[in-house]
């Protein structure tokens, strides 16, 4: 390796002795074809998070990724209202983000909100999974577990009376995984105890799949993506279905949405092993 190496800087310093003038013309224009590189491509490259906040005796991280992005101008996934204005998918489960985060923190639980990572509200689902195995592979350094929780609302413009909850997981994606052989288990456990904390606390009927609480996920690929392709533990939930008109009318009102909140939060609590503050003093006031 050493020769190797010794070769090679052989050669840069015989480079510069030669032609000085070559090699940084040669520099400046790889420079230059950076700078345009970089102005093309509009998202920001340097979206990892270097400050991951953690109280010291949690036992997971959480980070809380909020479904389809973009708000504005009846864009993205949205049904629209009588009134002219929107329904979104992604304020419903930012909403929802909000409520869940003042809970934890209230618990000493700290979680990661991947939209803020990068400030870019519509991130493509490939910016997602990168964003979150960033942050696993260095949360793994420390031995620390991610459980990323993936908030959804429904859509069906096939029924609409189509109602209920639903959690959906992954269970082919042992490998990569920093505890491999707990995976499935407890990743099946996770997802039982979600379905049934969203079924109590919303009201709302549980869809369950070949009788189980939880769906294995074959979803659009957009949603698949941040199940099977992150390296870590991860659960998406559908809270809800905004097609339902109802339904919707329920989930616009601040009870509701805190009710999913709390089922969320009590989940998380269930796994930290702590008791959750009673629901009441979330609600406003
Ligand atoms: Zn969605």
């Amino acid at each position: 390796m050493k020769i190797v190496l010794n070769k090679y800087l052989n050669k840069i310093k015989f480079i510069i002795k030669n032609d000085k003038v070559l090699f940084f013309q040669i520099v400046l224009l790889l420079l230059l074809l950076l700078v345009i590189y970089r102005g093309f491509h509009h998202l920001p490259d340097k979206t990892e998070i270097n400050e991951i906040l953690m109280n010291s005796k949690q036992k997971n991280l959480y980070i809380i990724d909020v479904g389809h992005g973009y708000t504005g101008e009846c864009k993205g996934n949205h049904v629209k209202l009588e009134d002219g204005s929107c329904f979104y998918e992604y304020q419903y489960c930012y909403d929802l983000y909000k409520k869940i985060d003042i809970m934890l923190k209230k618990s000493n639980i700290f979680s990661i909100l991947l939209d803020t990572n990068v400030l870019v509200q519509n991130m493509p689902i490939n910016t997602r999974v990168r964003e979150v195995n960033n942050i696993v592979r260095k949360v793994n350094r420390a031995n620390i577990t991610t459980l990323v929780i993936s908030l959804h609302a429904n859509y069906t413009s096939k029924n609409p009376d189509a109602t209920g909850v639903e959690v959906y997981i992954n269970l082919e994606k042992q490998k990569n995984i920093l505890d491999a052989s707990l995976y499935n288990e407890a990743m099946t456990n996770a997802a039982i105890l979600f379905a049934n904390n969203l079924a109590h606390y919303s009201g709302l009927p549980l869809r369950k799949s070949r009788g189980k609480e939880y769906k294995l996920s074959e979803l659009r690929p957009e949603d698949c993506g941040i199940l099977k392709r992150t390296k870590c533990y991860a659960i998406l939930t559908e809270n809800g279905f905004f097609s339902n008109e109802k339904e919707r009318n329920k989930m616009q009102t601040d009870k509701f949405k805190t009710n999913i909140a709390y089922a969320h939060y009590a989940s998380i609590c269930e796994i930290e092993g702590i008791i959750p503050y009673p629901i009441n003093i979330f609600y406003e006031q």
